[in-house]
């Protein structure tokens, strides 16, 4: 039996307060080397009856009852933990963290500062991903908390790039230093509207934008990726998302 939305809204604090929020880890690699950088932390709920609960399930739920700042630092520091871990044991990884538009208000560079610093974890190699799927709302605002993250070292990642609000112009407020192409494109064929993408993507990689993507199932699509010039990927090809232990098993 799946929870229902006012029992997962019911229990979300509490799932907070008892640690039930963890992180689970996808790797990407580095086209040019094959090498594995870097790691997508994704939120899951490890629920006593309920099992894993994915983040499809609750994340709407949290965002609608204004949990979601709570439920995104819970999964941020537990992610910070786990790179501050495998830094001190050798396994040298970024992190990319999800976070929700309804939290870029001044005073986040400040939240999440603190949290790198007491587990001396370099802002350079965190990346903080905003979706597109969604709007935001106020931009100037939420130009000026990016800027903060971006003035302490913290990289921007505009995630299911393609699919929505952010027109090249507003690509160029936003301080971005990575675009995560949305699977759809990667798995699409290449037409006229691939075209228009080949051009965007050209200018985001000579302002020096990192292109990633996401959602490479097949070696068909990691070579699409490569021919739109893609630095990094991250899909089922390489692993799905993973708890802490398998990655370790298996990319160690
Ligand atoms: P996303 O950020 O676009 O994450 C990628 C999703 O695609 C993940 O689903 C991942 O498991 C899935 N995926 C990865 N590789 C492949 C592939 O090769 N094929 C297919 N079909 N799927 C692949 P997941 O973990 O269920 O997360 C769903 C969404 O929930 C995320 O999409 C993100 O928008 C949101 N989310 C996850 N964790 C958090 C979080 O901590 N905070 C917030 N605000 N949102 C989160
Ligand atoms: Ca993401
Ligand atoms: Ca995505």
């Amino acid at each position: 039996m799946f929870p229902t939305t006012s029992a997962l809204a019911a229990g979300l604090s509490e799932a907070v307060d008892r640690r039930q929020l963890v992180a689970y880890y996808q790797p990407q690699v580095d086209i040019a080397s094959g090498r594995v950088v870097s790691v997508e932390a994704l939120a899951r709920w490890i629920h006593p009856e309920f099992g894993v609960i994915p983040p499809n399930e609750f994340i709407p739920v949290a965002e609608s009852v204004g949990t979601i700042r709570q439920v995104d630092r819970s999964v941020f520091t537990h992610a910070v933990r786990q790179i501050a871990q495998w830094t001190a044991t050798s396994l040298n990884l970024e992190l990319s963290v999800n976070i929700s538009p309804s939290e870029l208000v001044p005073g986040l560079a400040g939240e999440l500062l603190p949290i790198l610093e007491s587990e001396g974890v370099d802002p350079h190699l965190i990346t903080m991903e905003i979706t597109e799927s969604e709007p935001i709302l106020d931009l100037p605002v939420a130009v000026r908390c990016l800027h903060e993250l971006r003035d302490h070292g913290i990289g921007v990642s505009v995630d299911d790039f393609g699919t929505g609000y952010s027109s090249v112009s507003q690509l160029r407020d936003l301080p971005t230093t990575e675009l995560k192409i949305d699977q759809s494109l990667i798995r699409g064929s290449r037409d006229a509207a691939h075209e228009a993408l080949d051009a965007v993507l050209a200018e985001a990689a000579d302002r020096g934008i990192r292109i990633v993507a996401e959602g490479v199932e097949t070696h068909d699509q990691m070579n699409h990726a490569i021919e739109l010039g893609c630095h990094r990927a991250q899909g089922y090809i390489i692993g799905a998302p993973m708890g802490p232990e398998e990655f370790e098993a298996r990319f160690r």
